[in-house]
């Protein structure tokens, strides 16, 4: 079985129980859960059985103890997550507005994320992976840039493959060369995975067709995009599939799109039909957003069939 790598920010997220505005106030809060952009995505990896290890960083303090034991007890390989004393595992707080949009306090740049670097047990990750997935969020800073770039080329030379969704926050984009990081990294994807129109992120393209052909050209094998409520899209030189969200009651959208892509990733190294593939995935979505917590939402590849089968399933 092919091993999965990732890199990247490990954190609680704690989340306001009422929508509101912000954190002017006393609120009632549940947490911590265990989040991260690329620890959902591992955690979603190791769920479904597949060999997986994350590189990153968490404090010497409850919170970083709760997201190793967290990957741990899901299968995933904790060896090559540091810990660093003078730091702070990494935290986010979040509340929902009425209107579905968030407010965050994040405590990420200055926490024991930020202090990712590649020790021998990174480097003995980053030999053992066949794959290795890039998440935007992972590249805010310098040094993560240079981290995900060495790796990416160690497992390209070895014949891994690169999957990479840019999954990127507005005001990240305008940090300096970040725009230029990220499309290195986009240009060496075997699959890449936007979501909506993060598609036209390094393209002048004005329509999604000429964008996905133009990442074609680069070298890529497949582009992926995905749509929320509006379900998600398939690429490659021969066929585009599109298919519409399994519809549930949405709970709490974090996490779908990192649970959608770890889903399609692994179906992918599988050697799963696209068409299979994008609907195991999409089901992993609509699961994932059914569930309060950004990991919560997880699914085994049994769960993921029989919700495509019979269309509903108790969790
Ligand atoms: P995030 O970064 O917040 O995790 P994303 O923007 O990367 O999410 P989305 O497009 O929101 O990714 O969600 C990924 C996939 O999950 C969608 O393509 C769809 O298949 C599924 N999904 C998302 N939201 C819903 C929903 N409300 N109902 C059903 N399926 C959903
Ligand atoms: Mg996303």
């Amino acid at each position: 079985m092919k091993h999965v790598l990732t890199i990247g920010e490990i954190l609680v997220e704690i989340m306001a129980l009422d929508p509101g505005n912000g954190f002017l106030e006393p609120i009632s809060l549940v947490g911590p859960f265990a989040s991260g952009a690329p620890a959902i995505f591992i955690d979603q990896v190791a769920r479904l059985g597949q060999p997986c290890a994350i590189i990153g960083c968490v404090g010497n303090d409850d919170f970083g103890e709760l997201c190793l034991r967290r990957l741990e007890a899901d299968g995933v390989d904790i060896s090559a997550i540091a810990r660093d004393p003078a730091r702070p595992t990494g935290s986010a707080f979040v509340r929902y507005r009425p209107d579905g949009q968030r407010d965050f306090v994040f405590n990420i740049r200055h926490s024991a994320a930020g202090s990712i670097a590649i020790d021998t047990a990174s480097q003995a990750a980053i030999r053992a992976c066949d794959h290795l997935h890039v998440m935007g969020t992972s590249l805010s800073s310098e040094n993560l840039v240079e981290t995900t770039i060495g790796a990416i080329e160690t497992v390209r030379a070895r014949g891994g493959t690169i999957s990479f969704d840019p999954n990127i926050r507005g005001e990240l984009l305008e940090l300096p060369g970040l725009r230029q990081a990220l499309k290195s990294v986009a240009m060496q994807a075997d699959l890449f995975m936007p979501s909506g129109e993060e598609l036209f992120l390094f393209s002048r393209a004005d329509t999604e067709r000429d964008a996905v052909a133009e990442v074609l050209d680069w070298g890529a094998r497949a582009v992926v995009v995905k749509r929320g409520m509006d379900g998600a899209s398939y690429f490659d030189r021969e066929q585009a599939i599109s298919i519409p969200a399994v519809p549930v009651g949405e709970v709490d959208p974090t996490g779908a799109g990192d649970c959608f892509g770890a889903t399609f990733v692994t179906c992918w190294l599988r050697g799963i039909p696209p068409e299979r593939a994008l609907s195991l995935a999409n089901a992993a979505g609509a699961l994932a957003v059914r569930k309060k917590g950004p990991m919560e939402g997880v699914s085994t590849m049994g769960e993921l069939e029989t919700f495509l089968e019979v269309g509903q399933i108790e969790k």
